[in-house]
């Protein structure tokens, strides 16, 4: 596959050699290594002798008439054999970095990014996505067992605080501590070999080495949440349940207790109910509407602007936090309704629609968010009554 490609340019310093070098290690699989290793306008001067080689080696090139070159050892008992070969065989060719990184993008379904390199020898790939919004990044190294990556080269690469992977030449390649460091930042180290194959014509590119929903499980997992992961409702309800059988209790605004019929409360928080935010980790604005609805008695305005809720004018508090959800409204609060009767089970709507308002066919609780309000001044839920 292509772990001798790997191996090689983990060999050769600079990821420069001549023709000859580079194919004495690649020659199963030359057609698919030279894409990444075009020719440039340098010679090699010299050309390795067998090791250990004398004092006056290694081979020099010798040019002679026509297309003919020689090297030749410098040892006076020439040591090594002298060898024939052509303009071709002493052409250097380098690494093309950008065709290479590519072509993984390509293979591994990532999104290329614009700033390629990160270090001296650290490559930012791209990104993974799984579904609208929610990717991870994937890292390579070039590095050798040489120069093998110290946790001071991959301090950046959590930076995003998400999930993601760094792609490795050879594990000889990194210090024997990173791939722990890495794993307590949710990175990930795996090698370029186990990923990758090399495909087959016409493209000769890459092509991942199995199903990447297979490869990058764990980053997957740890992306999907709970929305995603627990398909069916958070709690489990005997049939014919109804939404008045459920009461509502903020415990704090991140916490939200829920009892059916009287019964020890089930505690929720916002990711378990697929309401957090995947990018600030804050609840969503769904959450922020259901904390809204029970701070109200259980009840949302019908529309903007607001003017009486259950015949009553609502707290100026309150009248502030609502201005919040005024854009898109009737969109936010169907959403809530939707994911209410998803996480719950329940297909009846949760709201009734009533004169000025929606009201909640679900019981609420709203009394530990009025005694909180005195050292909740900023986000006053309970307003001013
Ligand atoms: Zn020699």
């Amino acid at each position: 596959m292509t772990l001798a490609f790997w191996k090689t340019i983990e060999r050769i310093p600079g990821h420069a050699s001549d023709t000859r070098d580079w194919c004495a290690d690649l020659a199963a699989c030359w057609t698919n290594a030279k894409r990444y290793l075009p020719e440039t306008s340098r010679y090699a001067e010299r050309i390795d002798c067998p090791w250990p080689g004398g004092e006056n080696c290694p081979r020099h090139v010798v040019r002679h008439k026509g297309a003919l070159v020689r090297a030749v050892c410098g040892d006076p008992g020439r040591l090594c054999d002298a060898l024939d070969l052509t303009q071709e065989d002493i052409r250097i060719r380098e690494l093309d970095h950008r065709k290479l990184f590519a072509d993984i993008a390509a293979a591994l379904d990532l999104v290329p990014s614009d700033g390629l390199q990160l270090g001296s020898h650290i490559f930012n790939v791209g990104d993974h996505a799984i579904a609208a919004g929610r990717s991870f990044p994937v890292f390579a190294s070039l590095a050798s067992p040489r120069t093998p990556l110290g946790q001071v080269d991959v301090l950046e690469l959590g930076r995003r605080n998400l999930p993601f992977v760094l792609l490795v030449t050879s594990l000889m390649a990194v210090e024997s501590n990173v791939a722990a460091f890495l794993a307590a930042r949710r990175g990930r180290v795996l090698t370029l070999a186990e990923c990758l194959g090399f495909a087959t014509a016409p493209r000769k590119a890459f092509a991942a080495s199995m199903p990447l929903a297979e490869l990058f499980a764990p980053e997957i997992a740890q992306l999907a949440g709970p929305s995603e992961a627990t398909a069916g409702p958070v709690m489990v309800l005997p049939a014919g349940a109804r939404w008045g059988d459920l009461r509502f209790t903020f415990r704090e605004e991140a916490v939200l207790n829920v009892s059916f019929r009287g019964q020890p409360p089930a505690r929720f928080e916002p990711d378990q109910l697929g309401m957090r935010d995947e990018r600030n980790r804050k609840p969503t604005r769904q959450w922020r509407l259901l904390l809204t609805c029970c701070a109200l008695g259980g009840a949302l305005p019908r529309s903007f602007p607001v003017r009486t809720i259950k015949g009553q004018q609502p707290a100026s508090g309150l009248l502030r936090i609502l201005a919040q959800f005024e854009r898109g409204y009737e969109r936010q609060r169907q959403l809530l309704a939707a994911a209410l009767k998803a996480n719950f089970g329940i297909d009846e709507d949760p709201f009734s629609v009533r004169d000025d308002c929606y009201e909640a066919k679900f019981l609420v609780d709203a009394s530990a968010l009025r005694q909180g309000r005195g050292d909740q001044r900023d986000r006053n839920f309970a307003g001013n009554d």
